[in-house]
């Protein structure tokens, strides 16, 4: 798969692709319920990616326990690998956070994250794959 390249499927082909949850999150901008996603509570070491095309996204390094009930990270793999966006819905201001790549929703973005960014990217688990880091690989100094 190469990178770079713009993620563009039409609604029927991610139907298809997608299990009905993710089709939800990713495509419909939905929020799956607190503390019953898959990874919320995950404390394994690996990479999160992008359900709907498979853009790595976030690492575990930068995964920390919010108790908001979603997978929270302070940072992405790269600033180029997300893409925010004014959300006024729900009577709220927020801002949205998608994969740069397909335009699938992951979730919001707050600012009430810990320390080096003070930044919350609170993300469903149904917009994220999870691929263990290999066993022996030492971890990021
Ligand atoms: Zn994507």
């Amino acid at each position: 798969m190469s990178t770079g390249e713009k993620v563009a499927k039409s609604e029927e082909e991610w139907k298809k692709e997608l299990s009905p949850e993710q089709y939800q999150v990713l495509r419909e901008k939905g929020t799956e319920r607190p503390f019953t996603g898959k990874y919320w509570d995950s404390k394994e070491r690996g990479t999160y990616s992008c359900a709907g095309c498979g853009q790595e996204l976030f690492e575990s390094d930068t995964k920390f326990e919010s108790f908001c009930g979603w997978p929270s990270f302070w940072d992405a793999i790269d600033k180029t690998k997300v893409a925010y966006h004014e959300d006024n819905s729900l009577g709220m201001r927020r801002v949205e956070v998608t994969c740069s790549r397909c335009g699938g929703h992951l979730g919001h973005i707050f600012d009430d994250g810990p320390r080096p960014t003070g930044k919350r990217f609170c993300i469903n688990s149904a917009s994220l794959t999870f691929k263990p880091a290999e066993a022996g690989s030492s971890p990021k100094p």
